[in-house]
């Protein structure tokens, strides 16, 4: 990894070296095509020396030519045209879920080159279900003729449940109960893919909620806190500067899991507590919400479905923003619960933004609507809160997989080191 260098003893020479070329780099990365110039505009370094750190990637293979731009106004030579080569390494993730294993090859730019779900033979055995990942994983390259020590430059693994991503341990895999906690995912890559140092093991939910992030750059300076809720599960994601903050026992962005003293009732959760937020606004309760909030002679139509259950909980979601009284009460209530995760997260994390997302951000703009509104009126001792708002209105039936592979990527691209 790092060297010294042994003349001086210092390590600053070669890390400003490796520093301007990983910056070069992620210019390229995110411009398409440019010029050495056109970096230079938005950097402190100089022409020559950028030219200088674009051969270097050439000569890698990280950056290729696509030929001469336009001539400068003053007439002078044509620049040569530099684009970030996307192909010249390859990622892996595979995301153990509760029945399947799904896998992903992307490349440098997160694009989705496959996807794969492969059922486990025996969902109880996790020794079976890490081994015949690992052959899966082996599997795939030799089919895209893709060598492990070669091409691949990273193995990202995903699992439901609380992850120390520090230690590469599952300490509570949520749908596999039968799996013991542990390191042994992350051992038994590690020893099938030797020549793989780039293997890491993240909470799904966690590398979800950054998605938004690493489509949207501009907002993930700073504080920013994801969370996406709706579904049985919500998943959240405290970043600072775009790196993911776990905490002493990785348990940032178990948002779902805080406890709602305004409560209408004792919902118990499979943490052992009752009343988490996650329980209280999963999708599945709103029929029984609905029900207790209709008059069935004002809204009989919605009261029949109900009673039928022809309707389900999204389109019952959708009665909101067509001016169901009932549906529009049920969901003023799942945004006061929304209210107070983000008045804790204010005095716990206080982020500069909020980027909200799931089943209610995607599905309602009364939701989205009433959530702003409240949240501009609410104070913290008369002060407003001084954070914003932004909507994820994704869907999480997406068909590009980046997120299962982004963090490997950067982390692959923020420790490059490359010899003159
Ligand atoms: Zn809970």
């Amino acid at each position: 990894m790092d060297t010294i260098s042994k003349k001086t003893g210092s390590r600053k020479p070669k890390n400003i070296k490796h520093h301007n070329l990983r910056y070069v780099l992620s210019n390229l990365k995110k411009h398409g095509v440019c010029t050495a110039s056109e970096i230079s505009k938005e950097s402190n370094l100089s022409v020559t020396t950028i030219v200088k750190i674009l051969d270097i990637l050439k000569r890698e293979g990280l950056a290729r030519s696509c030929g001469k731009g336009p001539s400068t106004r003053e007439g002078g030579k044509r620049p040569e045209l530099l684009a970030f080569n996307e192909t010249y390494k390859y990622v892996v993730g595979v995301f153990f879920l509760r029945t399947q294993a799904r896998y992903v090859l992307t490349d440098l730019n997160g694009n989705t080159l496959l996807v794969r779900e492969v059922s486990y033979r025996d969902a109880s055995d996790i020794d079976t279900c890490i081994k015949d990942a690992c052959e899966q994983v082996a599997r795939i390259l030799t089919e895209q003729k893709l060598d492990a020590a070669k091409d691949l430059c990273g193995i990202s693994i995903l699992i439901d449940g609380v992850v120390n991503a520090g230690l590469g341990t599952v300490e509570y895999p949520i749908h596999n109960s039968t799996w013991k906690p542990g390191r042994q995912i992350m051992d038994q890559f590690e020893a099938y893919f030797p020549e793989t140092d780039n293997i890491m093991i993240e909470n799904s939910g966690r590398l979800w909620s950054q998605r938004f992030l690493e489509m949207n750059p501009e907002l993930a300076t700073g504080r920013v806190l994801a969370f996406y809720t709706g579904m049985a599960n919500t998943a959240g994601v405290l970043l600072d500067n775009g790196v993911i903050v776990h905490g002493a026992n990785c348990l940032i962005g178990e948002f779902g899991h805080m406890t709602m003293p305004n409560a209408r009732q004792a919902v118990m959760c499979e943490c052992g507590r009752a009343n988490c937020f996650e329980k209280l606004i999963a999708l599945e309760r709103l029929p029984e919400y609905t029900l207790r909030e209709i008059d069935k002679n004002v809204e009989s139509e919605l009261y029949e479905r109900l009673m039928e259950r022809t309707i389900t909980p999204l389109e019952l979601m959708g009665q909101a923003d067509l001016g169901s009284a009932a549906v529009q009460r049920v969901l003023d209530q799942i945004i006061e619960y929304h209210l107070t995760v983000i008045s804790n997260l204010m005095v716990t994390c206080d982020p500069k933004y909020y980027v909200i997302g799931g089943a209610y951000a995607a599905g309602s703009a009364y939701f989205r609507d009433g959530l702003m509104k409240r949240f501009d009126h609410t104070t913290f001792w008369g002060i407003p809160f001084g954070a914003n708002i932004v909507f994820d209105t994704g869907s999480m039936e997406d068909e590009d997989k980046a997120y299962m592979t982004a963090p490997v990527i950067s982390r692959y691209l923020q420790t490059l080191r490359l010899d003159d």
